[in-house]
């Protein structure tokens, strides 16, 4: 899952509206911009498995520090302690915990059984990943409901405004959209080379801080 995170990411303006954008963006994918570090680490590993999903030629060997269900809880806690730490707003921060393990639910829907629980086995996954038409529409969808509901917290006042949340926004559908119909990776591709790319993730939280900045809550 890509953009279904992010749409989770946007949505919350609505529950954690003093949480900045960037804050949420980083808590919706906190897993995913961990993951890459650990792959370049030797820690975790990936393969291109053509034959693995419909969606994806990505098969996730192993990465149970970043992805296993206990991790993603604690990953949860950690952010929202930081962020407790750094802003005092205790209540913001317990939203915090449940938008980083939202990323596990969503990745638990779409993925084939490829999540631990702790560590080896057992691994779950409802695999929705098998249907490439299933997943796009379900994200898509997501990521759109999500616009329309952050367009109603935030107001994007000016010519800048607009332009940097509608270029964050195409962006992201273009990268989704590269990944889910563009040519997979060459067969024994190394783990390192497939998951450097992913450290690209970590501009969108910035990007999405720089949209924060730009922003006015309609509330306010
Ligand atoms: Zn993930």
């Amino acid at each position: 899952m890509f953009i279904g995170h992010y749409a989770v990411g946007l949505a919350a303006k609505r529950w954690a509206p003093k949480a900045s954008l960037g804050s949420t963006f980083m808590a919706c994918q906190l897993l995913d911009l961990i993951w890459p570090v650990l792959v370049l680490l030797g820690i975790e590993t990936v393969a291109v498995d053509r034959s693995a999903t419909e969606f994806t030629p990505l098969d996730f060997i192993h990465y149970p520090v970043s992805h296993s269900l206990v991790m993603a809880l604690i990953w949860g806690l950690v952010f929202g302690f930081f962020f407790s730490v750094f802003t005092g707003d205790r209540l913001t921060a317990l939203k915090m915990v449940a938008i980083v393990f939202s990323h596990w639910v969503l990745d638990f829907i779409t993925h084939r059984p490829d999540l631990p629980l702790l560590w080896f086995e057992p691994k779950v996954g409802l695999g929705l990943w098998y249907s490439k038409i299933g997943t796009v529409v379900f994200e898509v969808g997501l990521f759109a409901a999500a616009i329309a509901i952050y367009l109603k917290e935030v107001s994007l006042p000016t010519r800048k405004a607009k332009w940097i949340f509608w270029s964050l926004v195409s962006f992201l559908l273009a990268v989704y959209m590269a990944n889910a119909f563009g040519p997979p990776p060459p067969d024994g591709t190394p783990s390192t080379v497939i998951a450097a790319p992913a450290l690209a993730m970590w501009l969108f939280v910035f990007w999405a801080a720089w949209v924060e900045r730009n922003s006015v809550s309609r509330s306010r």
